[in-house]
């Protein structure tokens, strides 16, 4: 849907040089993944591209749009954390409808895609529940269901499997890749397992200290000497 462009992006916490001058490009409709052991800035970064974080240096682009000094709401991302963040006191219907009340949709168009968003995701039948009802891997399917009833341009996903068991890890790794794909969604993944990048990634980034190391396939990042 766009490309997201990274030009000399410096970000300092005090003398903390967390992502340290990173130019990339994240190509239109792919997925990436943001690959590195923990401390690395993986976070920070994708914290930079949602709008969450301010830069110290360095402009980020969607498309032709300098976002840099855009807040968060006006980047039109969706955002998904590893600990789905899912509001504890509203149902799964009103989790996901959050984001469309707070844009004044009207009634009929929120319930419409609320439905048709949830039937992407097969939770349609949770729809009534509250968060603490569901399991793991359910409440990570509402969190994606809540980033992209929005329609958002850009699929920011922060370790969004690292607290599911194994078996659902490698279940959801296929669907999300799945639906990425069907969708057509720019996505950005962290994380600092390579096995997830390597089988869902079009495109991984291994990050140093802060810095770009390698960018490539999956075959040319694993295949590198
Ligand atoms: P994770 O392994 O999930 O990335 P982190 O420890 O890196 O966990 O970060 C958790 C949260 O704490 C993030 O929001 C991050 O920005 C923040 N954070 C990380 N390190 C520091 C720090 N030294 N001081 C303040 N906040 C930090
Ligand atoms: P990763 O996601 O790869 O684990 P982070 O982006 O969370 O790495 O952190 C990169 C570096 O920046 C670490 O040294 C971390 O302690 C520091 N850091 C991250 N967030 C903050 C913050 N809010 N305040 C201070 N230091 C931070």
């Amino acid at each position: 849907m766009v490309e997201v462009r990274l030009e000399n992006v410096t970000k300092k916490f005090g003398r903390v040089v967390a992502v340290d001058n990173v130019s990339l490009i994240f190509p239109d409709g792919r997925f990436s993944a943001l690959l590195a052991p923990s401390g690395a800035g993986k976070s920070t970064l994708l914290y930079l591209i949602a709008g969450i974080y301010k830069p110290t240096s360095g402009r980020i682009f969607f498309g032709d749009r300098d976002v840099t000094d855009l807040p968060p709401k006006e980047r039109n991302v969706g955002l998904v954390f590893q600990n789905y963040a899912l509001y504890p006191h509203m149902t799964v219907y009103d989790n996901i409808a959050f984001p469309l009340r707070l844009r004044k949709l009207p009634r009929e168009k929120i319930d419409a895609k609320v439905h048709e968003v949830a039937k992407l995701l097969h939770i349609e039948e949770l729809l009534d529940r509250y968060p603490g009802q569901l399991s793991g891997g359910q409440q990570q399917r509402v969190a994606l269901a809540r980033a992209l009833v929005k329609e958002p341009e850009v699929l920011l996903l922060d370790e969004p499997l690292s607290n599911l068991d194994a078996l659902l890890r490698l279940r959801i790794r296929a669907e999300l890749k799945r639906l990425q794909r069907s969708l057509g969604i720019t996505a950005i993944y962290v994380t600092h397992d390579q096995s997830e990048a390597m089988s869902m990634a079009d495109m991984i980034v291994v990050l140093n200290r802060g810095r770009v190391q390698q960018v490539g396939s999956p075959d040319e990042v694993y295949n590198a000497p």
